[in-house]
């Protein structure tokens, strides 16, 4: 019997059957049997009358979504296969990416007070044999999930927003006039919004065949008993590269324990570990990670989860009228797991562009395209998280991610706050980056040579039209602010896609990090 299995086996609940389903459908991607059955089909003939403006499947972003359409005067209907009720694991956010709720108006301040269930500062950034930073004011708050989706479900409902639990979506036809979807009794609807995550039934069959690029396997716990539980981790490794793996951890002080979570960025391959198996190595190293004993700790609760992470993200959509958002778009950074924040930044300009879209009947598939476009600063990323892994076939010294990441973050704080903190919260901007990369190139040439066998010539190569085009869309959003006055003056078809090349320089250049 594993560390894990002992350990998981005693603790209520019973999270060690969710862990082997979760590890089941890892090892159908590993193997290639991902299920991407059939779930859309088209048909030429007109649907008639539709019901709703707006069906969105899947209630945990979904139900943000739901009530920013619903407060805008869209029908909408919210539609979740189980209960609609956040988990108890708090989601860690930076304060700042918390505003658009009282901005977007769907949170007064005592409400949005009430979700916070803990703050702290500061937070470590540590490497193995290396260097030690502090931050303070980076994903130092967690969000109770259940008390914000509670409150945001009475508002919702409130507002004439329509909910139906334990309803899950089957499959829908697209039809040229809207959607007929099959779920519950059947809902006809202009617009539907794809909220059930990663694993998407609708999101899998748009990607088919095609296998992820990476994953990101994540284990970890909330615990009490810590000797010390003021402070966090963001990001944090205590090994050398072990099982051609490169441990990551998290930590933070959460309402009732310490959260610590292991992660490590893999290829798909049959021979990377299964999440029990991670959970072994985060058990085995946990002690000498917290400076703790397993026996002095009481788990609440455990937590697990793996991300797909697609080179071609954000998916774009697939068929007219069907919009893949939160974590089944794959707009989140490959580097993090921070779907619920990386929600919220987005959350503006997709309110406003699916108000455009219904009032303009832009609903089309190259339309709604528009809302899922092409981001630089997302695609820059993939090059980190490839230096951040090693392949199954490649021999690579063992602290040489270490003293990589060692070195970047020490160039990165002695730039100053503005290079680093973006980059902490995912967002990345041209000028930090190109900082950050001139500092690190001068100041250790022989380390970032070596990278270069490491990620391979092609990353590079892709990375760098990335890194131009970083460049070139700071540059277009400079001019995008002055043009944004005079394109909401256009026709509304026409001021629904210059908006939306507009919110794509803005946001693609890491461009909205400066109006929060
Ligand atoms: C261990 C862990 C820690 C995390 N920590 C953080 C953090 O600190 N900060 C942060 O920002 N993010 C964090 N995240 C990420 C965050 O939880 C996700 O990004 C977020 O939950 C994504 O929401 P979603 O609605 O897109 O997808 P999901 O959370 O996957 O929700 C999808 C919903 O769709 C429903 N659904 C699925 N299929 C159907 C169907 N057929 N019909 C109807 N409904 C269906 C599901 O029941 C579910 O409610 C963490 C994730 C994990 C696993």
């Amino acid at each position: 019997m594993g560390l894990a299995e002992t350990i998981l086996s005693d603790l209520p609940d019973s999270p060690l059957s969710g862990l082997r389903r979760a590890d089941a459908l890892w090892q159908a991607y590993r193997e290639g049997q991902v299920d991407s059955s059939t779930v859309i089909t088209q048909s030429p003939e007109r649907l008639g009358t539709t019901d709703w403006d707006v069906v969105i499947c899947g209630g945990t972003l979904g139900l943000l979504m739901g009530y920013a359409l619903v407060r805008r005067g869209w029908r909408v209907a919210l539609l979740e296969r189980g209960r609609l009720q956040g988990r108890s694991q708090e989601w860690n956010i930076s304060r700042r990416e918390l505003t658009v709720l009282l901005e977007l108006q769907l949170l007064s301040q005592e409400e949005l007070d009430a979700a916070i269930a803990s703050e702290y500062n500061p937070a470590r950034i540590a490497f193995h044999g290396g260097a030690e930073l502090w931050v303070r004011d980076v994903l130092n708050v967690g969000v109770s999930p259940r008390a914000l989706l509670d409150t945001l479900k009475a508002k919702f409902l409130a507002e004439g927003g329509h909910l139906l639990e334990q309803t899950g979506f089957e499959s829908a036809i697209v039809h040229p006039d809207g959607v007929a979807v099959q779920a519950g009794g059947g809902f006809k609807t202009r617009l539907l919004l794809d909220a059930m995550g990663h694993f998407s039934p609708i999101s899998r069959q748009a990607r088919g065949s095609q296998r992820p690029d990476a994953v990101c396997l994540v284990v970890g716990t909330c615990a009490q008993g810590y000797p010390k539980n003021d402070t966090g981790d963001l990001f944090v490794s205590i090994t050398p590269i072990a099982n051609q793996c490169q441990y990551f951890w998290e930590a933070f002080p959460a309402h009732d324990g310490r959260t610590t979570y292991l992660f490590t960025y893999v290829d798909v391959h049959p021979s990377r570990p299964s999440l029990e198996q991670l959970f072994d190595e985060y058990f085995r190293l946990l002690p000498e990670y917290q400076d703790v004993a397993l026996d002095q700790l009481q788990i609440g609760r455990s937590l697990h989860g793996f991300f797909p992470c697609y080179r071609q993200s954000p998916l774009q959509p697939k068929w007219d009228r069907i919009l893949p958002i939160g974590d089944s778009s794959g707009g989140q950074s490959p580097l993090s797991f921070g779907g619920f924040g990386a929600m919220l930044r987005h959350l503006p300009r997709l309110t406003d562009g699916i108000h455009q879209a219904l009032t303009a009947e832009q609903l089309n598939r190259s339309a709604l395209a528009l809302l899922q476009p092409y981001q630089p600063n997302l695609s820059v990323t993939w090059l980190f998280q490839r230096a951040m892994s090693v392949r199954v076939d490649q021999t690579v010294p063992p602290d040489r991610i270490n003293q990589l990441l060692s070195a970047v973050f020490v160039d990165m704080e002695a730039l100053g706050e503005p290079v680093l903190k973006p980059f902490l919260q995912d967002v990345v901007q041209f000028p930090a980056l190109a900082q950050a990369m001139l500092r690190t190139s001068f100041m250790h040439p022989g380390m970032v040579l070596r990278v270069v066998p490491q990620v391979g010539v092609l990353t590079l190569l892709e990375w760098l039209f990335h890194y131009i085009n970083l460049g070139l869309y700071a540059g277009l959003n400079q001019v995008g602010r002055s043009l944004r006055p005079w394109s909401k003056s256009l026709p509304p078809a026409w001021s629904y896609r210059i908006a939306r090349w507009l919110d794509a320089w803005k946001y693609g250049s890491g461009g909205d990090y400066e109006d929060e």
